[in-house]
């Protein structure tokens, strides 16, 4: 099997030379494990933050050690009883083509109506939208009338937030992106009131003018210079779910001073709160699987993905996806 590892710690943006490709030798299959061919691997931002020496959430990458990471594939051979061969999984194993070991570190996938991707449990019916459905229902407990506003609004976590708040019942939602192609699809498909391109306007000029009755909600993937948009504006009693601050992870040095307008948290009222998934996802994976499936089914989500071909494009993928190459998910076909 061939696989990605981390070869040296990147300061500030990566490079390729910060990542080694490795083939391993499998050994023959024990009792109760399975061998599964990778059918798409995922590429996330929080990777970038894993391969600091920091501490986070996550542990950090190892030097030497595979980028580990989620992945969907197929089952190829198999000496568990619960995942005969041909089954489709989820698993964490991360930048390879082959993913081995017991069967518990799999989860099996129903197979997909219509043909649709089986990549869609990477995005849209896994991590990222069950991201957004945490933030909205658990972190920021939004309400039918809502007004929500959603940075990094056309990437994964984004485009799954957008189209939930407005099912929840949001009066208004709005998003920010990064290129014109972007904030066209956000109203065109997936019915943003407004939507806005950061790179033309200073948010902070132009959220204002697409918020005329203020937010309530603000669900923040980007940090900066958008929270500090998004807390001239809240509405009184207003929530805000920190999910991620993409704007700094590339950042070398110390981080940029926090928003100059901290005060509207005390005159307005305001909720802050920054969550990661895995503190809420025992309590929230059932819901949000029966929801979303049923959604899905009924043909109420839409979704988009950029699909980088084999295993070989990986690390452009991963770091084009942080500079805003993807709409909607980034994965990786091999
Ligand atoms: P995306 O699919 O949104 O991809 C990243 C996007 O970030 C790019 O496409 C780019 O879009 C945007 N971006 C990059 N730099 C900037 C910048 N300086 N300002 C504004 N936008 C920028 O990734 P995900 O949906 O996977 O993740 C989105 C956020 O959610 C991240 O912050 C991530 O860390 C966080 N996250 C948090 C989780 C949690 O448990 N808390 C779980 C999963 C994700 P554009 O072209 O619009 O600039």
């Amino acid at each position: 099997a061939r696989e990605i590892r981390l070869a040296s710690r990147p300061e500030g943006w990566p490079t390729a030379e910060n990542f080694e490709f490795a083939t391993v030798e499998l050994p023959s299959l024990n009792d109760g494990e399975v061998l599964v061919k990778n059918e798409f691997i995922s590429v996330d931002p929080y990777m970038r933050g894993r391969m600091n020496d920091t501490k986070s959430y996550v542990a950090p990458y190892e030097i030497g050690g595979r980028i580990e990471g989620g992945a969907v594939g197929r089952v190829v051979e198999s000496r568990a009883d619960s995942l005969p061969e041909g089954t489709l999984v989820l698993h964490y194993q991360g930048w390879a083509d082959y993913a081995q070991g017991p069967a518990q570190g799999f989860t099996a996938l129903a197979e997909l109506p219509g043909g649709a991707p089986s990549s869609l449990y990477l995005g849209m019916l896994g991590m990222t939208a069950m991201t957004a459905y945490t933030g909205l229902t658990r972190v920021a407990k939004m309400k039918e009338g809502d007004v929500v506003f959603v940075s990094g609004a056309a990437g994964a976590v984004g485009t799954a937030v957008g189209q939930i708040a407005r099912l929840l019942g949001a009066s208004r939602v709005i998003g920010s992106a990064g290129s014109e192609a972007k904030v066209n699809l956000l109203t065109e498909k997936y019915g943003y009131d407004a939507a806005i391109n950061y790179k033309q306007e200073p948010i902070r000029q132009a959220l204002p003018q697409a918020a005329p009755q203020g937010v309530d909600v603000y669900f923040d993937n980007v940090g900066g210079d958008h929270l500090e948009a998004a807390l001239d504006v809240m509405n009184r009693g207003g929530r805000l779910a920190l999910c991620g601050a993409i704007s700094v992870y590339n950042e070398k040095g110390q981080p940029a001073a926090g928003p100059d307008n901290m005060a509207n948290l005390i005159k307005q009222g305001l909720m802050m709160q920054g969550f990661t998934l895995g503190d809420y996802v025992q309590d929230v994976a059932g819901e949000f699987r029966e929801k979303m499936t049923g959604w899905f089914a009924e043909g109420k989500i839409a979704y988009d993905e950029t699909v980088y071909e084999g295993l070989d494009s990986t690390i452009d993928a991963f770091i084009d996806m942080m500079k805003g190459a993807n709409t909607g998910k980034m994965v990786v076909k091999l």
